[in-house]
C-alpha cells in the first residue's frame, strides 16, 4: 500500500489520533463502569473526559491537521463527509492521490524519508 497519508508523512498523525482516540474510549467504558458501581462524580467526569478526548482525537484533530501538502484540502474531513459510514476511513488510508488536485507526493518526496 503506497497511499499519499504516507508519501506525504502525515500517517504518525492519523495513528496517533486514533491511538488517543480510543484511549479516550476506554477511559469513558471505565468511567461507565466504575460509576455504575459507586455512582461518584469523579466517574461522571471520567466518562464526560473520555468521551471528549474521543471526539477531538477522533474527529477533531485529524480533521483539521491531515491536509494536502499540494491544495491544503482536509482528506480525513473530506472523506467523513462524503464517504459512507465505515468506508471513511480506508478511503484516507488507501487514497492514492489528493481528491481535489491530484497530488501523488512523488515530486515532493524525493530523496526523503516517508
Ligand atoms: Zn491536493
Amino acid at each position: 500500500m503506497d497511499s499519499i497519508l504516507r508519501k506525504s508523512g502525515q500517517l504518525w498523525k492519523l495513528t496517533a489520533s486514533l491511538v488517543l482516540s480510543v484511549m479516550g474510549f476506554v477511559m469513558m467504558v471505565i468511567g461507565i463502569r466504575v460509576g455504575i458501581e459507586s455512582r461518584s462524580k469523579s466517574a461522571f467526569v471520567l466518562v464526560l473526559v473520555g468521551i471528549g478526548i474521543s471526539l477531538i482525537f477522533g474527529i477533531v484533530v485529524p480533521g483539521l491537521t491531515i491536509r494536502c501538502p499540494g491544495c491544503k484540502c482536509r482528506w480525513y474531513w473530506r472523506a467523513m463527509k462524503s464517504q459512507e459510514a465505515g468506508a471513511w476511513l480506508l478511503a484516507v488510508l488507501s487514497a492514492e492521490h489528493c481528491p481535489s488536485c491530484d497530488y501523488t507526493g512523488r515530486a515532493e518526496d524525493d530523496g526523503k524519508g516517508p
